[in-house]
């Protein structure tokens, strides 16, 4: 059926495909490779409405030029190290073992905490894109980003700065052009702690000091931009920005108080808040049915029973008993406030939700997007520095028309293409019958002519 093929001819090309069109992204040649150098930059608790409160003429910029996510979809819990580790490795927290700020691992009877990061035992569950790229042969650059001075698989980034906060922005930038200016320099990453500093200090709601701060980081986008382009590598590069999640604002009316609940000598706190981490040190079962009932604002689940969409379970890291709270609420064992805003809820809150936006060479222009899941930028980053990816929890085909060389179309338009390829192959059909009907005497008659001769002849034979 002619029609048919056509139509799968067209809806194979139309974007409906899962391939992943290599090659024809601008790119440079550098040393043996042909990859276009990828500069990963996070800048920590940035939410995602952010965007439409305040002004960054900087980033509006930026994507303006190339691509806007306007919600990532992150992973739970909502914090800093376990969405930092998602984004380069495309998986949940439960599958690359960085779980919270806080953890315990009760196989081996050691602790992690934010200071106390540097054994590579932690993260080795996974394997982080720079290392990856590294055992290629090429590269990576790293200011800050959580992991990359840290030993995994071997292998810490081939250029990193230690880990200190105090570093100035500038700093980190100009230590990170210099190193992407050497040819096998294929993948860097940027960590800034703001505006999650301000988000938690004064709260999301204060106005006044948010704007502040996020002013200081539009700033530093520019700074970037000038940077690159001072270096030659602007129009070379393929940059993403992006967060791991957003904030929201806390108050001392929504408190929830575990001295209340349960006596201290029944539990360690192996993580505090908005998600505690609860090692019980009397049974199990008496524990957790004191902290369900402990606040209307607070669910208790027992590991097991953690739902599946947190994808928060299938590992030996997460303790036997894991409290949640609702948006905006702190849980403490006593006492005051700690922070006006926090982070880490339920992943599917908007408020925790980050952007990204993307620049360069392999980046359609003044394309937007309305939503993609953190766990989907570790393939599409494979994707574009020619890696395989390790598995993970992310896909492909969320990201693609964010990439120029992915011919994208979306539903409506399939549809009407659809449509009027149908409408155009009917006409002609119909076309050809008219045409045929109407042509002269067709070849059945001389047909039928040559068939009597036959017959005759056969006769005269016989
Ligand atoms: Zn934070």
């Amino acid at each position: 059926m002619p029609a048919c093929c056509f139509l799968i001819v067209l809806l194979v090309f139309s974007g409906f495909s899962t391939c992943h069109g290599h090659g024809t992204e601008n790119e440079t040649v550098l040393g043996n490779s042909t990859v276009t150098p990828l500069l990963l930059v996070s800048f920590d608790g940035f939410r995602a409405d952010y965007l439409k409160k305040y002004s960054f003429p900087n980033l509006e910029k930026f994507f303006s030029d190339g691509v806007l996510v306007d919600h990532v979809s992150n992973v739970f819990i909502t914090k800093t190290f376990p969405n930092h580790y998602s984004i380069v490795t495309g998986r949940y927290a439960e599958s690359h073992g960085i779980l919270s700020s806080n953890m315990y691992d009760p196989d081996a009877n050691k602790t992690f905490s934010l200071s106390n990061d540097f054994d590579s035992f932690w993260w080795e569950q996974a394997t982080p894109l720079w290392v990856s790229i590294q055992q290629k042969g090429f590269k990576s650059a790293a200011a800050m980003w959580p992991g990359t001075d840290i030993k995994i698989h071997n292998l810490t980034a081939s250029y990193f700065l230690k880990y200190q906060h105090n570093v100035p922005f500038q700093e980190r930038v100009d230590n990170l052009t210099k190193w992407l200016s050497q040819d096998l320099v294929k993948f860097a990453t940027l960590y800034w702690e703001e505006p999650d500093y301000s988000g938690h200090l004064y709260g999301p709601d204060n106005i006044k000091e948010m704007t502040k701060a996020l002013k200081q980081v539009d700033d530093h986008i520019g700074y970037l931009i000038d940077k690159l382009n001072q270096t030659g590598l602007w129009s070379n590069i393929n940059i993403i920005i992006t967060s791991d999640h957003g904030m929201v604002q806390c108050a001392p009316d929504r408190l929830i108080r575990l001295d209340d609940c349960i006596g201290p000598k029944n539990y360690t706190l192996v993580d505090m808040t908005p998600v505690s981490a609860i090692l019980p040190l009397t049974n199990v079962t008496y524990v957790y049915d004191l902290l369900k009932k402990c606040n209307p604002h607070m669910k208790a689940y027992m590991k097991e029973d953690i739902p599946d969409r947190l994808h928060y379970k299938n590992n030996r890291r997460i303790q036997p008993i894991i409290l949640v709270a609702d948006e905006g609420w702190t849980i403490v064992r006593n006492g005051s406030l700690p922070r006006f805003g926090d982070h880490g809820y339920d992943n599917t809150l908007p408020s925790m939700h980050p952007f990204l936006a993307a620049h360069g060479p392999a980046f359609r222009k003044g394309y937007r997007l309305n939503s993609i899941n953190t766990v989907d930028i570790y393939s599409l980053m494979c994707h574009l520095l020619r890696l395989e990816e390790q598995p993970n929890n992310g896909t492909f085909t969320n990201t693609k028309c964010m990439l120029a060389s992915q011919w994208c179309v979306n539903l409506p338009e399939v549809i009407g293409i659809v449509i009027g390829v149908f409408m155009v192959l009917t006409t002609l059909t119909c076309l050809i019958i008219i045409m045929k009907n109407k042509g002269p005497p067709s070849s059945r008659s001389f047909a039928r002519l040559e068939l009597q001769d036959d017959d005759d002849d056969d006769a005269l034979i016989g």
